[in-house]
């Protein structure tokens, strides 16, 4: 891609160079990489965003300009001229795209000095903190700014392809107002009227709704959202989606779309075609073959039932799960029957950390099945064991016998360490999309004694299961919910919309939100939705997660310019800070600290 800069600084950027420009005169810009010294010549690569130029400084054909390039340290901002030379037979640097020239520098002016970095930029820094700290200068590394371009790039893509679609970019308040929709929200006082809060919006979802009811039709939005949650490696509390919403749109639609969105954003930032229509998955096959609503396709490892096989067993732990109506499942580590004592004992951890009570297990070695458990076993479940598993010598079994959900989620996750024990998903360049559709509209959270929104409390039970809504089964309804998936990583979720008010009254009756409470927070959307709302859906795809896997990286801060750390806290700007009592005064904040 051409990039032309000011011609007044410089005249080509550091990765411009090449052999076809030889004898030309340059004027260029940046920073100083590294310096030289070979007897006398000093040698310096000159960098700046796009990448590095050798710059050579002669004694012999310009002392003074060589006497002041003496005096370069790294980092330090400079400008030179120079002509463009070929490099010696032999000196030239393959591993460089401007690694077959240099420029023979005839001026040298030094725009600014710096100091020494408090780390360096050309290795791997452990310690995050301290990177963050100074991140204006982490920046410089070239690893986060081609993060930042693919990000860029993403967005770009995002924007032209969303608009040759007929979606209006609109822009949708930050300040909103408190409502329980899932994450727990950033408050924010108001100054004016006295114990009245804004919060920061967790995402734009009722403000696109209102959208559709507004006659939009079609809205999208790269959309900051604000959530108060505690972060983990790959969730952050300030957040960047790609927010879409549509009106007299199916699930068909949006997954058509969206698949479309994929493939020129990932044919812009890493250059491939990634194979469309997605796989697609109900979440109950999801959970039932791979233990997880979000499943890593790249390798197998299914969970297999094995309900039929142990019905009648001697083994109780089978036996008891079964009769009381929960499963047996188990799933082949093929070729890891070496599993060591210590990752054993870190796997039945997990397992014990999921629910399970235990995890049993079978190594098959040297002609044998070692475990305590298989003295239990006919030689008839043994047969039906080998052939539902394909075991053979070498392999490591592992099984859960509990209630399905317990069982799923722990397999699922033993499933995935295990894939990291024998390095199933390492180096593979493997992308595997998926779509999960069919989640249940609600999920009985027996902390809080009640139904919860699996999604949120907008989204449209299936029109086949309204019948198990109206009769209080609420486990039984499914939503019109479908999420986007790539590689194990949920990289996007959404759903059509209920917009009819009095169902949607009717949900938020069964997440215990009681009429007068409904109309003090939900007011507003209830009242639109009697004047005509349209059918509508939409879906939000992260935009971190998203480049995250575009950028191959495991860590989200990489892909944002300015992160907070692990603790939520700006390191670099100390935020967040202390305030003054005056501000807290006029806020009608009491501090209690
Ligand atoms: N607002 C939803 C979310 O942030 C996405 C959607 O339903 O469109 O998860």
């Amino acid at each position: 891609m051409p990039i032309s800069f000011e011609p007044m600084y410089r005249t080509h950027h550091c990765n411009e160079l090449r052999a076809s420009n030889f004898g030309q005169e340059a004027k260029l810009a940046g920073w100083v990489d590294s310096r030289r010294d070979h007897g006398g010549v000093i040698f310096i690569d000159l960098r700046d965003r796009e990448g590095l130029t050798q710059v050579v400084f002669r004694p012999e054909e310009f002392p003074e300009v060589a006497a002041s390039a003496h005096t370069l340290r790294s980092e330090d901002v400079v400008q030179i001229v120079g002509k463009v030379a070929l490099r010696l037979e032999g000196t030239q640097n393959p591993k460089l795209t401007t690694g077959e020239i240099e420029v023979v520098a005839s001026s040298l002016n030094i725009l600014n000095r710096s100091e020494v970095l408090p780390f360096p930029l050309d290795s791997e820094v452990g310690n995050e903190d301290l990177r963050l700290t100074h991140r204006y200068l982490d920046l410089r590394r070239p690893a986060l700014v081609r993060n930042l371009k693919a990000r860029h790039l993403a967005a770009k893509v995002t924007r032209e392809y969303l608009d040759r679609h007929g979606y209006l970019e609109v822009e949708t308040p930050i300040l909103s107002k408190s409502t329980p929709e899932g994450a727990r929200e950033f408050l924010v006082p108001n100054r004016l009227i006295p114990g009245h809060y804004y919060a920061l919006s967790q995402s734009p979802q009722q403000y696109k709704q209102l959208l559709m009811v507004g006659g939009i039709e079609r809205y999208f939005q790269i959309a900051k959202c604000f959530r108060d949650e505690d972060p983990r490696a790959d969730r952050i509390t300030e957040l960047t989606q790609i927010d879409l919403e549509a009106s007299f749109i199916e699930r068909e639609d949006i997954i058509h779309l969206i698949e479309g969105l994929l493939r020129e954003i990932f044919r812009a930032t890493r250059g491939v075609d990634i194979q469309t229509p997605f796989v697609r998955l109900s979440y109950y096959d999801a959970m039932d073959r791979f233990g997880s609503d979000k499943p890593d396709l790249r390798f197998g490892i299914e969970l297999v039932e094995l309900g039929d096989v142990f019905r009648g067993s001697q083994f109780k732990v089978f036996r008891g799960a079964l009769d009381a109506g929960g499963v047996v499942k188990g799933i082949n580590a093929k070729g890891f029957a070496k599993i060591t004592a210590g990752q054993i004992e870190d796997l039945t951890n997990l397992a014990k950390q999921s629910g399970a009570r235990g995890l049993a297990f079978i190594k098959i070695e040297d002609g044998e099945w070692k475990s305590p458990i298989v003295k239990f076993f006919t030689e008839s479940e043994k047969a039906a064991l080998t052939q539902a598993l394909g075991i053979a010598e070498g392999d490591l079994v592992l099984f859960g016998a509990d209630r399905w959900e317990v069982v799923c989620t722990t397999l699922g996750r033993i499933r995935l360490k295990v894939a990291d024990y024998l390095k199933l998903i390492q180096n593979t360049t493997d992308l595997k999309f998926l779509w999960v559709l069919d989640f249940p509209l609600l999920a009985f959270d027996p902390a809080e004694n009640k139904w919860s929104a699996m999604h949120h409390p907008f989204t449209r039970p299936k029109r086949e299961d309204l019948g198990f809504l109206d009769a209080g089964e609420y486990g039984k309804v499914r939503a019109e919910a479908y999420d986007v998936v790539l590689n194990g990583v949920e990289i996007g979720g959404g759903s059509i919309r209920i917009h009819e008010q009095d169902l949607q009254a009717k949900m938020f009756q069964v997440l215990g939100i009681n009429a007068e409470q409904q109309q003090k927070l939900f007011g507003h959307l209830l009242q639109a939705f009697t004047f005509g709302a349209p059918p509508h859906g939409g879906i939000a795809l992260g935009l971190d997660r998203l480049v995250m896997l575009i950028a191959d990286t495991s860590n989200i801060r990489e892909v944002i310019a300015f992160p907070k750390n692990s603790r939520g806290q700006d390191l670099m700007m100390d935020s967040p800070s202390k305030v003054t009592e005056k501000q807290l005064r006029e806020l009608h904040i009491q501090n209690l600290k």
